[in-house]
């Protein structure tokens, strides 16, 4: 059992966490990553990406992740293997310090902390998801629709992430189709008035889906297998790809009853900056933000949650040597 000590303690290794700890090195803090269960986070589960900036070919998110890892580490950050089980965020019942405390006893403490634990995308569980995952099956509009151009396409889901979706995939197809398993949907009336006056948009309704079917030729995605849920009467989609989206689940249960989580259980911060109500605790990436869930807007809000840990040190610093000049 081993004592790690740090002046920035993240967890959490996606695009967050790793563009905190490259400004929080580059700034001197010697940070400290804890890797968590899907080391690199959820860029290491796509393929194909073409929307990170600098980078004219399509380059694999696991490799981006595996080249910001090694900035972060060339820069003077030290990546520890290990899952957070508990927090403690009472910096002053721990002699001013974060503490946290690794599945195998071992203990991390932080000056600061830079939450970056994420957010997974929900998925139905159903027969050929996994197996068609990167296939015509995705999570993500914003990150793979550009592969169906021209192609039939569906969404899964009625709530504001699958409207947007669907919205967001006419940009590609023509041909797009959500499928919800009730007959209204959760999502604002100003999207679903949106996507009802779109022409390139029909919705199927009462419809669950059972498995998804993949080609036995080519092993991609062909249709999705549905039950209406008013008739019980079993029926396929065909299609080119599917979308589901019916919610993200943010990573924040480490946090319980220590820090504030909105309705959709994110956690709060500060607009427009990662501070939560805790000062010298900050929250980046997709853990604290529904709306944009980008690699891109989650590299944005670490480097400012590293950029304000640094701050609220120097503060520090600044107030107790003003208090010891004064004694
Ligand atoms: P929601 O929880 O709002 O909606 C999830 C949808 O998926 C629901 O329609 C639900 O159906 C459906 N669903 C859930 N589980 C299943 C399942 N197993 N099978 C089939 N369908 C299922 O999630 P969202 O991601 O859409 O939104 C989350 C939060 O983020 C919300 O507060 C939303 O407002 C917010 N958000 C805001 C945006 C914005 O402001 N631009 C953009 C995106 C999200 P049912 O309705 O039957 O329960």
């Amino acid at each position: 059992m081993t004592t790690h000590t740090t002046r920035m303690l993240i967890i959490g290794s996606g695009p967050a966490g790793l563009s905190a700890a490259i400004y929080g090195a580059r700034a001197g803090m010697k940070p400290i990553v804890v890797q968590g269960l899907q080391p690199g986070g959820q860029l290491t589960i796509t393929t194909d990406v073409e929307n990170y900036p600098g980078f004219r070919d399509v380059i694999q998110g696991p490799w981006l992740m595996q080249e910001m890892e090694a900035q972060a580490v060339h820069v003077g950050t030290r990546m520890l293997w290990d899952t957070i089980v508990s927090v403690d965020l009472d910096a002053d019942a721990n002699g001013g310090v974060f503490r946290a405390v690794g599945d195998g006893g071992d203990i991390y403490e932080g000056e600061t902390l830079v939450i970056a634990t994420g957010a997974q995308a929900k998925w139905l569980g159903v027969p050929g998801e996994m197996e068609l995952s990167g296939k015509g099956v995705s999570a993500c509009a914003t990150c793979d629709g550009f592969f169906y151009r021209g192609k039939k396409v569906v969404v899964i889901g009625g709530g504001n992430t699958a409207v947007e979706e669907a919205l967001y995939l006419t940009n590609h197809s023509q041909d797009v189709t959500l499928i919800h398993r009730r007959d209204s949907l959760r999502a604002e009336r100003i999207l679903q008035d949106r996507l009802f006056a779109h022409p390139n948009v029909k919705v199927v309704w009462n419809k669950a889906v059972d498995h998804f079917v993949g080609h036995a030729e080519n092993g991609q995605l062909m249709a999705v297998a549905v039950t209406d849920t008013v008739t019980g009467e079993k029926s396929e989609i065909a299609t080119d790809g599917a979308f589901v989206a019916i919610g993200h689940a943010p990573a924040t249960s480490l946090f319980e009853g220590q820090l504030d989580t909105d309705d959709s259980g994110y956690l709060v911060v500060t607009p427009g900056t990662p501070k939560t109500r805790i000062p010298g605790v900050f929250a980046c990436g997709d853990v604290m933000d529904h709306t944009y869930r980008q690699a891109v807007t989650a590299a944005g809000t670490g480097c400012m949650a590293a950029l304000d840990a640094e701050r609220y040190l120097q503060a520090k610093e600044f107030d107790e040597m003003a208090k010891e000049a004064a004694e």
